[in-house]
């Protein structure tokens, strides 16, 4: 048994949200949620197109945008003369754009399957919106030629350097922490992780402040001795 909770993909062993981290039932839910919008609109999970390609192009959600920008929301979904369009507000940010579009798109993907999740279902267009942007075998391929840098995968996948911090932990099981958020394996972070010694976890650069990635090192000794038990 390992201490560290890594669900081992057999046979090929790779850490995969997609058979389940412990605990982390609702992010498998999403992530499969999302390849299915991928399979329907016959995107290869492997060659990601850009969200508003794949949502007005190609799924052929009506999109308004921008739509109001004395709205203080970033965007929404709503039903407009027979069909669910989503509005997006003039105010947005750049690489805010392919995470608001992949969330309403989600929206859009539950309303179409009569799915109704609520309180759940922001939480599932969250996490399903970072799988749409980043799918599971683009993101490993990218996590390998850009070393784990999420400003670098960030600007590759044209997202936030945030998502890209906590998509590490989402797919590598690697325990990454970005304010206040946690993602991947199980991990002691603390009360706050710049208590943390330097040999359990670093630092990562995120939009001008920190966010944190757990040591390689020390998971390994983790794992080290859990295997001795
Ligand atoms: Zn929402």
């Amino acid at each position: 048994m390992s201490g560290l909770h890594y669900c081992h993909l057999s046979p090929a062993s790779e850490r995969s949200i997609l058979i389940l981290m412990h605990g982390d039932e609702q992010g498998a839910e999403a992530e499969n949620d999302a390849l299915d919008v991928l399979r329907f609109a016959k995107v290869d999970p492997d060659m990601p197109v850009p969200m508003l390609t794949l949502a007005r192009d190609i799924l052929q959600i009506p999109i308004s945008w921008p739509y109001d920008a004395n709205c203080p929301k970033e965007s929404d979904i709503v039903w407009i003369e027979g069909a669910w369009r989503i509005r997006i507000y003039h105010h947005l940010k750049p690489e805010r754009e392919a995470y608001c579009i992949g969330h309403e798109t989600m929206h859009w993907w539950y309303r179409k399957l009569g799915r109704v999740q609520l309180p759940s279902e922001e939480w599932l267009c969250n996490r399903g919106s970072a799988a749409l942007s980043l799918p599971p075998p683009a993101f490993r391929r990218a996590l390998k030629h850009f070393k784990y840098s999420p400003r670098q995968i960030a600007g590759s996948f044209k997202t936030t350097e945030p998502m890209a911090h906590l998509r590490i932990g989402e797919i590598d099981g690697r325990p990454v922490w970005w304010n206040g958020k946690q993602r991947g394996a199980p991990f002691a972070w603390g009360s706050h992780p710049s208590l943390l010694p330097r040999s359990m976890a670093h630092r990562v650069s995120i939009d001008g402040g920190w966010g944190y990635m757990a040591e390689r090192s020390y998971l390994r000794a983790l794992e080290a001795r859990a295997d001795e038990r």
